[in-house]
């Protein structure tokens, strides 16, 4: 399976789009006799069914993705290695329909989505200015420390308030118990 990604420069894409899966070239591998790119692993799946080539049905040489035969780096695009082009790209963050304006080069596109203020797996993180929240990706355009704050300190009074409630009614309790039942 390619690189599910959406480029920035969307004329590129059918330099590097798979046949197989339609996304860009994960591990660009080129069949030796007809030339015809895939990823690897699409590739290596339709071989073991198959004979010839998806694109042109050219018979295969039958050691097509043995190691040897297997050098990424070779398939050139102009003067660059393919692979290099593709860790090159521009891309949208995958979170982009969700807000995040981000571009980003392919390669570093998986570290910036992890992180990426706009994914909403991602772990809460403390407030970057040290007021003691800690916050989900949603929830940090909309933060302020001032309220967080005073929230905390409201909750505090709240709880102080329910703490003397309950003693004004034990002490109240402890008089009434009449004197003779306490003999
Ligand atoms: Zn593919
Ligand atoms: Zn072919
Ligand atoms: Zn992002
Ligand atoms: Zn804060």
């Amino acid at each position: 399976m390619g690189h599910d990604v959406c480029l920035v420069q969307a004329s590129l894409a059918e330099n590097f789009t798979c046949a197989i899966c339609l996304m860009i070239y994960e591990r660009p591998h080129k069949l030796q006799k007809c030339g015809h790119i895939f990823c690897w692993s699409c590739l290596d799946q339709w071989i073991t069914s198959n004979t010839n080539c998806p694109i042109c049905r050219t018979p295969t040489c039958g050691n097509e993705m043995t190691s040897e035969a297997y050098r990424p780096y070779s398939i050139m695009f102009g003067k660059m290695s393919m692979v290099r082009v593709i860790d090159n790209l521009d891309v949208y963050c995958r979170h982009r329909n969700r807000g995040c304006e981000r571009i980003i080069k392919l390669r570093d596109l998986n570290r910036h989505a992890s992180m990426c203020n706009h994914n909403p797996n991602r772990a809460p993180v403390s407030c970057a200015k040290g007021c003691g929240a800690k916050l989900r990706s949603h929830e940090i355009s909309e933060h302020n420390c001032v309220t967080f704050l005073r929230g905390l300190v409201e909750a505090g009074n709240r709880e102080r308030a329910n703490i003397e409630a309950e003693n004004k009614m034990l002490r109240r309790y402890v008089k009434n118990i009449p004197r003779h039942k306490m003999n």
